[in-house]
């Protein structure tokens, strides 16, 4: 409790500085430490800044020294922010711009919450066609990393860009889409914060729908047994395995008519909580842990939720830890999932957070990791509180060895040899990036490691 109160603390004295014009920063203020959400990344910038329209983005661009960084919602585990020069937060730059009605697109300040989206969108009869499990990331953070829900037939949010407009280091404005710009939209899709500051984007949504939720446990050799075929035959499909437990469950939506029966977010901190303390309590006997969970798990009843589209996809997620993610050929999940559990279950009895195995459509983005191939994610995680490192370190080679590309935003080692080697465009996507950005202004330690080779 004291720990959320001083992370509460902190996270007030940050927005208050952050929500301040760039001119009222005052040259004395002590840099106050920037952290993103797991606490995984934290730096020290000498300014934040927060512009409340395009003209003022413009001008910092122009004006501002060093390195500047955009910032979303802090929802990245990598080190893609952090910089002691500039960060800047669109958060005023935030709501629907335009829609329109015949294509079903929207036009969306680049600083909206995901969460934020729904309702308008709601009111103009139009939807996201996917969201991911959480809805607080910023739109131009979830796109900056090719964010992604789940659902064998859809693609990643990024790929629901039909355009975007760029604040350049310059602080002139660039327009791009399929028939501007071409290759810099192609390079924006996925950009990773690189290109420039993304300011407002246009949206592919759909007409606006419900979805029933039916969640479901398992024992996980079932879960396995039936993935492919559940994938296939449903919209959205994805599950979870609960490590030490032999058991898992299964997430399924599609859309309906049926009547709404709620729409308060699903809550899993409770269950992340039970976990946690069976894990405190019974890690010095496997079995008996596995008797246990796996007992009582068996026990519980299937949950089915309808709600409109936009507050069936997320849940809340107040547990904190850190994650890695890869996303690997769709044929690979079955046998990198069994070796990541063998890993797990014989070298880190400490696990409690579960598995998360989920599908995603490939598409033609450059630096998407779904580019031209249909892919299954297999996602990791550890107590923020407890060290990841030892454990990413034996699971990330078994995600390589599989051909595993790493979600952008969440926890990996790889190089930019190792991207050049995924990606067939990488090599434009870095032209197009020393062309729009010079000087490397939005490269910070990280960026210029992968980018400026
Ligand atoms: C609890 C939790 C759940 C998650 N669930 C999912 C999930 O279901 N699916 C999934 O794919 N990922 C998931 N993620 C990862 C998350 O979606 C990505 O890391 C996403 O990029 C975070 O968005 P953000 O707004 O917090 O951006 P940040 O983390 O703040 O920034 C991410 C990147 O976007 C850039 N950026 C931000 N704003 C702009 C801008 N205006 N212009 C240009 N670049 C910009 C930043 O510079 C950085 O490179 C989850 C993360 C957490 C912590």
């Amino acid at each position: 409790m004291q720990t959320r109160r001083n992370f509460l603390q902190q996270l007030m004295g940050a927005a208050a500085v952050m929500a301040m014009p760039p001119c009222a920063l005052s040259a004395n203020t002590q840099p106050l430490p920037w952290r993103n959400w797991s606490g995984s990344q934290v730096c020290y910038p000498n300014t934040r800044s927060a512009p409340a329209d395009l003209a003022q983005l413009q001008s910092l661009l122009k004006q501002a020294n060093g390195v500047i960084r955009p910032v979303g919602s802090g929802h990245s585990f990598m080190p893609l922010v952090p910089t002691d020069d500039t960060i800047v937060s669109l958060s005023r730059l935030a709501g629907l711009i335009s829609v329109d009605q015949t294509r079903q697109q929207a036009r969306v300040w680049a600083g909206t919450r995901l969460g934020d989206i729904g309702e308008p969108l709601a009111n103009q009869g139009q939807a996201l066609v996917n969201m991911p499990d959480i809805d607080e990331q910023s739109l131009a953070g979830a796109i900056a990393t090719a964010t992604h829900g789940t659902g064998a037939q859809l693609t990643c949010m990024s790929d629901h860009v039909v355009g975007l407009q760029l604040v350049l280091a310059n602080g002139d404005l660039l327009e791009c889409n399929a028939k501007q710009n071409t290759d810099v939209f192609k390079a924006a899709q996925v950009n990773l914060g690189a290109l420039g500051i993304v300011s407002q984007v246009t949206l592919q949504n759909q007409a606006s729908y419900k979805l029933k939720r039916e969640t479901t446990w398992l024992p996980i050799e079932e879960i396995l047994d039936n993935a492919e075929t559940l994938a296939d035959n449903n919209r959205n499909f994805e599950f979870y395995f609960i490590p030490f437990t032999g058991m898992g469950f299964i997430d399924i939506q599609n859309i309906t008519d049926d009547e709404i029966t709620v729409i308060d977010k699903l809550d899993q901190n409770d269950g992340a909580e039970d976990l946690k303390t069976a894990r405190d309590i019974l890690s010095w006997s496997p079995k008996l842990r596995e008797l246990v969970l796996g007992t009582y798990m068996k026990t519980l009843p299937k949950e089915v939720n309808v709600a409109n589209s936009w507050q069936n996809y997320a849940s809340e997620r107040n547990v904190r830890f850190n994650e890695m993610e890869y996303h690997l050929p769709r044929e690979n999940m079955i046998p990198a999932f069994k070796e990541i559990r063998q890993v797990v279950e014989t070298q880190f009895p400490e696990v409690f957070f579960p598995f998360e195995v989920r599908y995603i459509k490939s598409d033609d983005i450059w630096l998407s990791p779904f580019y031209k191939r249909e892919t299954c994610s297999i996602a990791v995680h550890r107590y923020y509180k407890e060290s990841h490192q030892a454990m990413f370190a034996a699971i990330e080679p078994i995600m390589q060895k599989y051909q595993g590309r790493p979600h952008w935003g969440k926890l990996n080692t790889m190089k930019a040899e190792q991207f050049s080697q995924h990606y067939e465009h990488w090599q434009r996507f870095n032209e197009i990036r020393r062309e729009l950005d010079p000087k490397g202004k939005f490269l910070n330690t990280y960026l210029s490691s992968v980018f400026n080779t």
